[in-house]
């Protein structure tokens, strides 16, 4: 039936009610009846409109509440308005939880966003591009983003609309990192600025420029000499024979120092390379200090006093090879940083149940500026010292790979003119227990 042949049989009913009273009673009746009837329809409709109204006025506030509630065609209506305001909600709900998602998306993202319009002024930003460039999405809606991000360099790029190679920006003030930003246009005029923290990168790649140039540097000195000497040779420079023999002896030298370097270069790359955990040996301490102790006492060459402190029963387990190695090169540091008749002790104890290795010496010491440098590659707090000896400038960094690799870690006290204690810890799973704190 459709809405309106209800209301329509209603009013014939009144006129046909109205005209039977008005033929049976009198013409005033059948008047009067017809006139109350049509005025009661007409407030009822009122009434039912004043609530439509209100709820309409209402839900533009978003308190409208419920539907109103009615019958015949003014309920249809109201239930076809509550449907339809049921699906609003709906479709309403689900965008909101798209963007939920995009925005957690964006949230969740490495890089900063910003999203800019034609004008480059700013819509939106994640929360990396306020950590990135300072913005607040909030305080710096419908800035121009060149206001805020004050750099000569990325004004540029700004107004070359991003059509160049995204531009690299230092921040000097803490946290001090160096940023990528780079410009992507989207939809019709909109502009995507994405920037991205490049500081680790930058500085992998500074430490590799900067150990190509190192490793270049260490081998010029030895292949300068021995070249000079072949040369004069060549030249006919003849020398007498002490002459030749003491040539001899330097370019033998300065061979071997090269045949170090590579070792430890080779040494250091295994180790960095080496994504599979080191062996689990059982290695026996006691036995390890007894003969590092012969080694650093041969290479002291009875200059120094060569002992062992305390050295606590036991085995850890790990990679013999590397962790010989390891105190191999704290035991030869300590003899070569020692002037003569020095004495040099080597320790194993368990500290906080976790084992330790240590070698003290009372050498030269090391100035504490220099102590968290250390462990860099060809780092060297006296460079005369460290060649004059035989060093390559890269036995802490492979100490410190190698403990890394044993969950380990090194600490180092000293003291100018009074001696040092280097100290490799590792953790307490890696002792192989005998005593009673592991
Ligand atoms: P190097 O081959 O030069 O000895 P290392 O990496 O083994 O390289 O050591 C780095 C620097 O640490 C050394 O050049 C030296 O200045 C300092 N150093 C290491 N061990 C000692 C020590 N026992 N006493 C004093 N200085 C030390």
């Amino acid at each position: 039936m459709p809405f309106w042949a209800a209301p329509v049989l209603r009013l014939l009913a009144l006129a046909v009610t109205a005209l039977a009273v008005g033929l049976t009673v009198d013409d005033v009746a059948g008047w009067v009846l017809l006139a109350a009837g049509l005025a009661s329809a007409y407030a009822y409709h009122l009434i039912q409109l004043a609530r439509l109204t209100r709820w309409l006025d209402r839900s533009r506030s978003e308190k409208a509440g419920a539907v109103p509630e009615s019958s015949g065609e003014w309920g249809d209506a109201f239930a076809a308005l509550y449907r339809l305001r049921r699906e609003e909600q709906a479709g309403r709900e689900r965008l909101s939880d798209s963007l939920e998602r995009l925005s957690q998306a964006a949230e969740a993202l490495p890089d900063g966003i910003v999203l800019l319009d034609t004008m480059m002024r700013i819509e939106w930003c994640n929360s990396m591009a306020t950590r990135h460039l300072g913005i607040d999405a909030v305080r710096d809606r419908g800035m121009p983003i060149t206001h805020l991000v004050r750099e000569p360099a990325f004004a540029a790029y700004v107004k070359e609309a991003g059509n160049v190679d995204p531009v690299v920006l230092k921040n000097a003030s803490p946290p001090v990192r160096t940023l990528s930003l780079s410009m992507i246009p989207f939809a019709e005029s909109g502009r995507l600025l994405i920037s991205r923290d490049i500081t680790a990168i930058e500085l992998a790649d500074t430490v590799r420029r900067d150990f190509v140039a190192n490793v270049s540097h260490e081998l010029r000195t030895p292949l300068t000499v021995i070249v000079g000497f072949l040369e004069g040779l060549a030249a006919g420079n003849v020398v007498d024979v002490p002459g030749l023999a003491r040539q001899h002896a330097l370019m033998h030298e300065q061979a071997l120092r090269m045949e170090r370097l590579v070792e430890d270069l080779l040494t250091l790359s295994r180790l960095e390379n080496d994504t599979e955990p080191p062996r689990e040996d059982t290695v026996d301490m006691p036995g390890l200090l007894e003969s590092l102790r012969e080694e650093a006492s041969a290479l002291s060459g009875g200059k120094h006093l060569v002992e062992l402190g305390e050295v606590s029963a036991g085995s850890v387990r790990g990679s013999t090879d590397e962790l010989r190695s390891a105190f191999g090169n704290l035991a030869s540091n300590a003899v070569r940083y020692t002037p003569e008749g020095g004495k040099l002790v080597f320790n194993w104890r368990i500290e906080d149940g976790c084992p330790v290795f240590s070698v003290e010496d009372n050498g030269i010491g090391i100035p504490p500026e220099h102590i968290p440098r250390l462990t860099e590659r060809f780092y060297r707090v006296d460079n005369g010292r460290s060649t004059a000896t035989g060093g390559t400038g890269l036995g802490l960094a492979i100490v410190k790979h190698v403990l890394a690799r044993h969950q380990g870690w090194l600490t180092i006290r000293s003291e100018i003119g009074r001696g040092s204690v280097f100290s490799a810890h590792l953790p307490r799973q890696r002792l192989v227990a005998t005593h009673p704190c592991a």
